[in-house]
């Protein structure tokens, strides 16, 4: 038997598991990138998972054992976060799910230490407070919730009568639990301020990043990925597709150097960004002195394109020599049919492109 062939069925066993919590501890997170919403959809589902985790088990043995109260409790709250998972998958609504996390918290942490809990142990649960609250609910209100729990703690601590005091502990142990709560949330709050710039400066690079990877540098209009990415995005259902050259470009840089050409670019990329403005479309430097254009779908194809072609051949750049450079443009003109892929309409945009090239070029013809 070979190595590779070693218990596949353990291998599927784990994937399978790696899936299935990837997809548990994601669900309700829309893009999966690194946002707040996705960061604390996170936790939340993290938090249920957890939660079931414990109190299911739990529940049952307490019902087995005969103790009905504790164990129906245990059962409504493995419940009721099944519920909150399932309707954070399906709302992505990480605030109200947020809140049936927290605040029945809040009220049981509160009630231990205001009933001593087990034997006297309830008050060492409370720590968990400020980093789960802080993480749910961001900075500010999960501070301001930080900080109502801390006057509620001081309130049954210090204030009102209460079982705790008769546990017999050393009246030092009240504050001492006070100021530990405190510096944890106080460690909590830079942690959360650390870690939620870190993601904000992560968002900022990826936004800057998907604008390059989309964006041509010279004219800042789209280029290929970007305008495929775009053209994702829309349900148009035949649109038009537009492919143009520049005539004669190479004389340009032949004749005025590889400079003027760029500036030429960018100034034909701005005439057709302005001329296109008001129209349905996605345009795009497709590479070199070749441009596409996809529209929506357009019954006046021909007069559109046509009157681009002859205002492009208005564009002038007045050199520092004192020379005017401009030239014309062709087009290539093709319709998307229903189900057919970008790449043949394309195709054919193209070959009409090298018709318009070879009848003398300065003209559009549709395909
Ligand atoms: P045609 O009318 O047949 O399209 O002739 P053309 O000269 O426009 O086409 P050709 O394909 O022969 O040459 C295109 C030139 O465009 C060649 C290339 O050096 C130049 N070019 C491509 N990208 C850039 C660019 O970003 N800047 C500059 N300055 N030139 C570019
Ligand atoms: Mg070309
Ligand atoms: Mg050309």
């Amino acid at each position: 038997m070979t190595n590779s062939g070693d218990n596949p069925t353990k291998v599927a066993w784990y994937i399978k598991v790696q899936q299935w919590l990837n997809k548990t501890l994601n669900a309700g997170a829309g893009d999966h990138s690194f946002t707040n919403a996705s960061r604390r959809a996170f936790i939340i589902n993290l938090f249920c998972l957890v939660g079931v985790l414990f109190t299911a088990p739990l529940s049952i043995v307490s019902l087995v054992q005969g103790y009905w109260l504790v164990g129906s409790v245990l059962l409504t709250i493995a419940v009721i976060y099944i519920i909150n998972h399932l309707y954070l998958r399906a709302t992505h609504n990480y605030l109200f799910s947020a809140n049936v996390i927290l605040y029945p918290l809040y009220a049981l942490m509160l009630y231990l230490v205001y009933s001593g809990g087990v034997n006297g142990t309830g008050h060492v649960w409370i720590y968990c407070i400020p980093p789960v609250s802080l993480f749910l609910h961001g900075l500010r209100r999960g501070l301001i919730e930080v900080g109502a729990f801390l006057a509620a703690l001081v309130v049954i601590l210090f204030l009102i009568p209460s079982p705790f005091d008769e546990l017999g502990y050393h009246p030092d142990l009240k504050s001492r639990i006070v100021y530990s709560f405190i510096l944890v949330g106080f460690l909590s709050t830079i942690y959360e301020y650390i870690s939620s710039r870190f993601n904000q400066s992560l968002q900022e690079l990826s936004h800057q990043l998907e604008v390059a990877a989309t964006t041509d540098p010279l004219t800042q209009l789209l280029n290929r990925r970007g305008l495929e990415q775009q053209l994702a995005e829309t349900d148009w259902m035949s649109p038009s597709i537009v492919l143009l050259d520049i005539d004669f470009f190479k004389r340009i840089n032949d004749q005025y150097g590889h400079d003027y050409g760029d500036e030429y670019l960018v100034e034909v990329s701005q005439a057709l960004k302005a001329k296109l403005a008001n129209e349905s479309c996605i345009l795009s430097r497709w590479g070199g002195e070749e441009f596409l254009i996809v529209m929506k779908q357009q019954d006046s194809l021909k007069a559109l394109t046509n009157q681009l072609r002859e205002e492009l051949a208005q564009v002038v750049l007045n050199t520092r020599e004192g020379d005017e450079i401009s030239t014309t443009v062709s087009m290539g003109v093709s319709r998307m049919k229903a189900g057919e892929s970008m790449s043949k309409a394309l195709n054919r945009a193209d070959k009409a492109l090298y018709e318009a090239k070879n009848s003398g070029r300065n003209k559009v013809v549709l395909a």
